[in-house]
């Protein structure tokens, strides 16, 4: 409910800044235009008026002045038109072909009265536009005259009209399309977010119900202490105490890589040898179970990681493999090198890990079937998501493959040269 508020309010708040971006594109698009198509009108109308003028005194010049027939121009064309006065007096005419508009046009100039060279807008019934500008000129005996110059803008201005309408149907059309894009990634992000929610309140869930069972019985101790103070009893609280130590200790790790506040301490060092070192030491442990460990190490494999994390990592795996394996069986350890990672192969002959657990196992808390892992020991189902952390602040890749009562194999590949200090964790 609260992430549903959450998402609406981002994308009104997304989709007001796009609506007015969009807008402030669309007026300031407009205006720029609109100025440049205007300015170059204005400049051809005062060309054509300086052209008119100079045609316009030569004619007054003569000894008789003549009058022109009108020339009819087409009333949907963007063709320029002047008109010539003699002592009020029409001697050129360039007029529409539409006898009701070209009536009205010249009725209008002749009321008006317009400042020579400025430019004047005239609109007539709505649909027609004209551009026009004047000037007065003047014969050798000082008879008066003028030259008005027209700029039919009329087709121009419709068709400017119906290019904003397409415009704004279209800035209308990326609103109601952002306004959905918006609301599907910010769906999208929320669900991730409440995975990684879930997630983290299914942790703390099972955290606490594992801390609760030590304190239980801790506290049924204690009580017997109470009673009877006895050896046995005070090594079993003792118990209780260390394994809720280290579940608080490992609790406190996974807190601290989630919030990013332990950055890697990468180090160049000899893969290789560090192996052969891990598993010398585990040796001691396997022969318990007389196990053997066969490895099978590419010489040199030089890397740069956190020693100290990658060592906890190999343990985790390692310690898995001897605890899911029966006596009497081997475990083998493999690495190699291609041109950018470092390959580890932990394969052991155990119990297997059965399909519908294989995609959990990463989990947090999470143990395959519980009467067979806890037969294997005291585990906590944290181990493996320790695991998978490791291997992802090293950005590196962790998997497995397995078959039920026949064995695993847990892949790591390491990035040869690692960069990155820190990450944040988003994952299991
Ligand atoms: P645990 O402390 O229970 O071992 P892990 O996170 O290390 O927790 O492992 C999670 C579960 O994955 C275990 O409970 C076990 O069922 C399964 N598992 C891990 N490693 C192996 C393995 N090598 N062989 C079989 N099952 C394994």
């Amino acid at each position: 409910m609260e992430f549903d508020k959450i998402r609406r309010h981002l994308v009104l708040k997304y989709t007001v800044v796009i609506t007015l971006m969009l807008i402030s594109v669309l007026c300031i698009s407009s205006y720029m235009h609109l100025r440049t198509i205007y300015t170059a009108i204005e400049e051809t109308l005062a060309d054509y008026l300086n052209e008119e003028v100079r045609e316009a005194e030569r004619d007054l010049q003569r000894p008789h002045i003549s009058i022109e027939p009108p020339q009819y121009i087409n009333s949907n064309s963007n063709a320029m038109m002047s008109i010539w006065y003699y002592k009020n007096q029409i001697t050129h005419a360039e007029i529409l072909d539409n006898p009701a508009l070209s009536q009205k046009l010249l009725e209008r100039i002749n009321n008006r009265k317009y400042k020579e060279k400025t430019i004047y807008k005239e609109n007539i019934n709505d649909e027609w536009s004209f551009l026009l500008m004047s000037q007065n000129i003047k014969s050798k005996n000082g008879q008066i005259g003028k030259v008005v110059v027209i700029s039919n803008i009329s087709k121009m201005e419709r068709w400017l009209s119906s290019f904003f309408i397409y415009f704004a149907t279209a800035v209308l059309l990326l609103i109601i399309l952002s306004f959905f894009l918006g609301n599907f990634f910010a769906a999208r992000a929320i669900r991730q977010i409440n995975i990684i929610l879930d997630r983290q309140k299914r942790f703390v869930s099972d955290a606490s119900h594992e801390l609760r069972t030590p304190l239980s019985i801790m506290l049924a101790y204690t009580e017997l202490l109470e009673h009877k103070h006895s050896k046995k009893t005070l090594q079993k609280l003792k118990e209780e105490i260390s394994s809720m130590a280290e579940l608080t200790g490992k609790l406190l790790q996974f807190a601290r890589f989630d919030n990013a506040q332990v950055p890697l301490e990468i180090e160049k060092f000899n893969l290789s040898q560090f192996l052969n070192t891990v598993c010398q030491d585990t040796s001691l442990l396997a022969q318990k179970k007389n196990i053997s460990i066969k490895t099978d190490i590419e010489d040199n494999i030089e890397i740069g990681a956190d020693k100290l994390q990658i060592k906890r990592l190999l343990y985790i795996l390692l310690d898995n493999a001897l605890k899911y394996s029966p006596e009497n069986t081997e475990i083998q350890l493999s690495a190699k090198k291609n041109k950018t990672t470092a390959i580890i192969r932990i394969k052991d002959h155990g119990c297997g890990i059965a399909p519908k657990d294989i995609e959990h196992i990463f989990e947090r808390f999470y143990r395959a079937d519980e009467a067979r892992s806890h037969n294997a020991g005291q585990g906590l189902g944290l181990g493996l998501s320790m695991a998978w952390l490791i291997t992802r602040l090293h950005r590196g890749k962790i998997n497995v493959e397995s078959t039920s009562g026949q064995g695993s194999t847990f892949t790591v590949s390491l990035p040869l040269r690692l960069k990155i200090q820190t990450f944040i964790n988003t994952g299991k």
